[in-house]
């Protein structure tokens, strides 16, 4: 998926989640600001395309590893940092009440890699993202390029209408009670 479209998707998620968990606007704003940054480029999974990946954090990995679309794509390094981050929030919650309250800062990152990794998975011709944390076993929709109509439309005309009218729920109110007001406006029988 191209960058902008990387960032509006990461950005339409961070936003979900912060209706659904009914976060307050500044702390909305927060999150959708850290899924957009780590969403695309050198803070998302392509930073495999950079020189601070060749030289450095790549070298940590086995050289079959370290290629764009390798193991910085794998889904399990998402559900790892998942699962920690769950476990970090229990331990806090638990000892250190005031740290829980910040669990949502690591969370917006987990939001953009992720998202990233759905774009990858939905565009990108006979690419996909890897099954096994080596970078092999590519799964994902692999019919729909890089650069592509549906891409260009799902970058510059869904997903900012997405955003613009969830932008609309968030700050006019919960998202129930615009779906309540609208059904409240249907003609009755
Ligand atoms: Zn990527």
């Amino acid at each position: 998926m191209n960058g902008p479209g990387h960032r509006l998707l990461g950005m339409a998620s961070a936003l979900e989640l912060a209706d659904l968990a009914g976060w307050p606007l500044l702390q909305t704003a927060g999150a959708v600001a850290i899924a957009g940054i780590t969403a695309h480029g050198r803070t998302s999974p392509d930073v495999d395309q950079f020189d601070i990946w060749r030289h450095w954090l790549g070298r940590l990995f086995p050289a079959g590893w370290r290629e764009h679309r390798g193991t910085t794509h794998w889904w399990g390094w998402q559900a790892l940092g998942a699962a920690l981050l769950a476990c970090g929030w229990l331990a806090a919650r638990t000892y250190a009440p005031a740290w829980a309250s910040w669990w949502w800062l690591p969370g917006a990152v987990l939001v953009g890699w992720t998202s990233h990794l759905v774009g990858d998975a939905l565009f990108g011709l006979g690419k996909g993202i890897p099954l096994r944390a080596n970078g092999d076993g590519h799964v994902g929709l692999m019919c729909f390029k890089v650069g592509g109509r549906l891409e260009q439309a799902t970058t510059w005309v869904v997903l900012p209408l997405a955003l613009a009218f969830q932008a609309w729920l968030v700050t006019g109110g919960h998202a129930a009670d615009a779906v309540t007001a609208a059904l409240a406006l249907l003609p009755r029988t």
